[in-house]
């Protein structure tokens, strides 16, 4: 499903910004695309993850992969010491690879999906949800709730059908008000992001096209809610003006999922370089530390949106900051 090959134009790379169908991309993503589209499809790597959280079952599902230039998620990072902590890690240094971490949890007789995942929104390698719920036997009418954090296209892509139906026609949306006012009720202002005027024009259309299906029966949240018993929503603003992070508990198991406050642990966490897409950054910086401080001091389960595939680990707070540990795979 979704599966669309893109070709480019020399003209379309020229100007940073590929555009197809409606779907954003950057110029550097597209090499890292074409061959990675391949490598993901010849494979056959699974695309989900199970876990249990007490008597909450838990699934990650990939919904693919986005990208772009590190420093677009390492905004105030100097660029050669950028460049130095990305060889280190035995990274690209001219494209960093973002995963589409979407979780799915059973409980009580509900199967609820935190974030939907980018589709097409943002380039050619999302929209993979759809197969990996096929994987573990589900159809897309199998969902009951799905609980946006914050509405960029990455988190909201899949909601949409290509002929702008309901993707999960029987669920209910939640999505944070703050972002509903800010994306959707108001013409946002996106200069803060460090990207060309064209990206920006198209990601506040992704964003309305996404949720369009959905306007009319959304529920808005503050940040801070429950959705569900086991489901807690927390305020971790500054990247959007309503960004949730979400607790997930059962008994005394927990696990905390950090939505976009750190794109990829090496240089958000591990260094603390600020997202160039953070709206408010220093709203979001203070939302990093108090979020990570708890992680570290709960010892935390986390699982990072954006993070190497399944994205499971946890926090350590170090003499300078903190530093990710991934959590070993689990048969
Ligand atoms: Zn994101």
């Amino acid at each position: 499903m979704n599966r669309r090959r893109v070709i480019l134009t020399a003209a379309s790379v020229a100007a940073g910004v590929v555009l197809p169908t409606g779907s954003i991309a950057f110029a550097q993503d597209t090499a890292a695309a074409a061959s990675t589209a391949q490598g993901v499809n010849a494979s056959g790597n699974v695309g989900h993850y199970r876990f249990r959280v007490g008597d909450i079952a838990a699934t990650v599902l990939s919904d693919g992969l986005i990208g772009g230039p590190p420093q677009i998620y390492a905004s105030d990072a100097p660029e050669a010491e950028l460049e130095e902590v990305l060889r280190q890690a035995f990274l690209p240094t001219d494209h960093m690879t973002l995963n589409l971490n979407t979780l799915l949890i059973e409980t009580q007789g509900r199967r609820i999906l935190l974030e939907a995942g980018a589709g097409q929104t943002m380039g050619p390698l999302g929209g993979r949800i759809f197969d990996n719920l096929a994987a573990i036997g589900l159809r897309p009418d199998d969902i009951d709730i799905v609980v946006i954090s914050h509405t960029h296209p990455d988190h909201v892509g899949n909601l949409r059908t290509a002929d702008g139906g309901k993707a999960f026609p029987r669920a209910t949306v939640f999505a944070p008000r703050a972002d509903w006012d800010f994306f959707i009720r108001n013409e946002p202002d996106l200069s803060y992001m460090p990207v060309p005027k064209d990206f920006r024009r198209h990601f506040a259309a992704a964003i309305r096209q996404s949720l369009e299906s959905v306007t009319n029966d959304i529920e808005l949240y503050e940040a801070g809610t429950e959705i569900v018993p086991g489901l807690t929503t927390l305020p971790a603003l500054g990247h959007t003006p309503g960004m949730a992070n979400f607790l997930v508990h059962s008994g005394s198991d927990q696990l905390l999922l950090t939505a976009d406050l750190a794109y990829h642990p090496i240089v958000n966490i591990d260094h603390a370089w600020l997202p160039g897409p953070d709206r408010d950054k220093e709203t979001a910086l203070a939302s990093r530390r108090r979020i990570f401080d708890m992680a570290a001091a709960d010892r935390l389960p986390v699982l990072g949106f954006h993070f190497p595939f399944p994205g499971l680990g946890r926090m350590l707070k170090t003499d300078t900051g903190y530093a990710w540990v991934p959590a070993d795979w689990q048969f």
